[in-house]
């Protein structure tokens, strides 16, 4: 019997010309999903970024938490056996889909809701300790506005005193150095290669290969760190801690990527 065709990603006829915010649900195509997991390797990620995230969290009291970039679930996963009371949204219904039968096989189940950033607040309900959004997913977004109205929307679904943890890919160090790796954290899978096969101001082109031959594509936008941290003081929030791979003291160039942990007072 003829198997239905798999959906492949599409860019166009000029791959590097696409630099659309809406383009990500076409990026994460089913095949793409099934391959995450591989992509990140949930035990070897665990065991890089460790507490981290589990420590910021507890420390500044959160309970309730918001994951905006739920991906497959790692850290919906992580956190709700670390305790704490998560929802999980994504913009990607096939993300969305695998992050629940993942969670499922951890023993839980997961509350989650489908929401683009831009529109979070149309579907979440209620103010939340704190919002993250990890995995350097908000270079996702193209447009200044489209940033803007993302954090506002963040900042709108904490409470008085809550905190957003957004992290991102080192992109200044890429831009005037070229690109290098560690390869120690987020994408800790075995064989798996991860590169920019385009990089210019307005657009990093990621190329992720397998053993199996199979390619995927992602492109993002490339944010600069001190711009980031620039967008979030304009959109209301009151202190930004920047760590570079989990430490709190680097050198600009060294950390592959930057985590920002920006309270609302
Ligand atoms: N956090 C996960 C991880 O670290 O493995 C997933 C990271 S993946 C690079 C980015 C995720 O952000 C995808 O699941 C994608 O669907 C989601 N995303 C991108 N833009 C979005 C938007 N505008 N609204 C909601 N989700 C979005």
């Amino acid at each position: 019997m003829a198997t239905p065709q798999q959906k492949k990603q599409c860019f166009g006829a000029d791959p590097v010309a696409c630099r659309e915010t809406n383009h990500y649900r076409e990026e994460y195509i089913e095949a793409f999903v099934n391959k995450w997991d591989a992509l990140i390797d949930w035990e070897s990620r665990a065991q890089s970024e460790g507490d981290f995230f589990i420590n910021v969290l507890r420390e500044r009291g959160a309970k309730r938490i918001l994951d905006v970039a739920t991906g497959t679930g790692f850290h919906s996963v992580r956190l709700i056996e670390a305790g704490f009371e998560v929802v999980s949204c994504d913009g990607s219904a096939e993300m969305l889909a695998k992050a629940f039968q993942n969670g499922r096989q951890y023993g839980h189940i997961m509350r989650t809701v489908q929401v683009d950033w831009r529109w979070l607040n149309r579907d979440i309900h209620g103010h939340y300790d704190a919002i993250i959004c990890l995995g350097n997913s908000f270079t996702h977004l193209f447009s200044e506005n489209d940033r803007r109205k993302a954090l506002a929307e963040f900042h709108a679904t904490l409470k008085h005193d809550g905190f957003l943890i957004l992290d991102q890919r080192n992109y200044d160090a890429i831009l005037d150095h070229g690109y290098t790796t560690k390869h120690t954290y987020y994408y800790c899978g075995d064989n798996i290669s991860v590169y920019p096969e385009h990089i210019d101001d307005g657009l990093a082109r990621f190329k992720y290969s397998f053993p199996d031959r199979s390619t995927f594509h992602l492109n993002m936008y490339p944010l600069r760190k001190n711009y980031t941290r620039r967008l979030m003081h304009e959109v209301g929030f009151q202190h930004i801690e920047t760590f570079g791979d989990f430490q709190e003291t680097y050198r600009e160039n060294d950390p592959d990527f930057f985590i920002h942990v920006a309270e609302k007072a």
